[in-house]
């Protein structure tokens, strides 16, 4: 994964999540730095045996997979990739856009991360 500017994320992330609910808040904070629920990472803080995505074999489950190639995930990709065309393969747009509805989404039809977020609650209204 491509890392992104510390400094800069820290500076727009305020501003960015000023309309957020809590969980949503959360929620993009792990996907940025990574330590979103997803298999790399629990496999990394030793929770489980495998970094391996549960529907791929061979391929580590990162942020990146999950929300930008993991084939599973192709219907809910598809209704992001009609909202946003080629942005919705930036992580580095998908995690700084204002708009977060489209992400979230695409989170909550993955249901991927329900076990930790449950739904996440959409931003009350996106900041200008
Ligand atoms: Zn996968």
């Amino acid at each position: 994964m491509n890392r992104l500017d510390p400094e800069l994320l820290q500076r727009s992330f305020v501003k960015l999540t000023a309309t957020f609910p809590k969980r949503l808040t959360s929620l993009y904070m792990s996907l940025r730095m990574g330590h979103a629920p997803l298999n790399k990472h629990l496999h990394r803080i030793g929770k489980i045996e495998s970094p391996h995505c549960p529907h791929c074999q061979r391929i580590e489950e990162t942020v990146h997979h999950f929300l930008i190639s993991c084939p599973f995930y192709q219907c809910e990709r598809h209704i992001l990739v009609n909202a946003l065309g080629r942005k919705a393969f930036s992580i580095s747009y998908l995690l700084t856009d204002p708009n977060a509805t489209h992400l979230v989404r695409y989170i909550n039809a993955s249901g991927r991360l329900k076990t930790t977020f449950g739904e996440v609650l959409l931003p009350r209204k996106p900041p200008d």
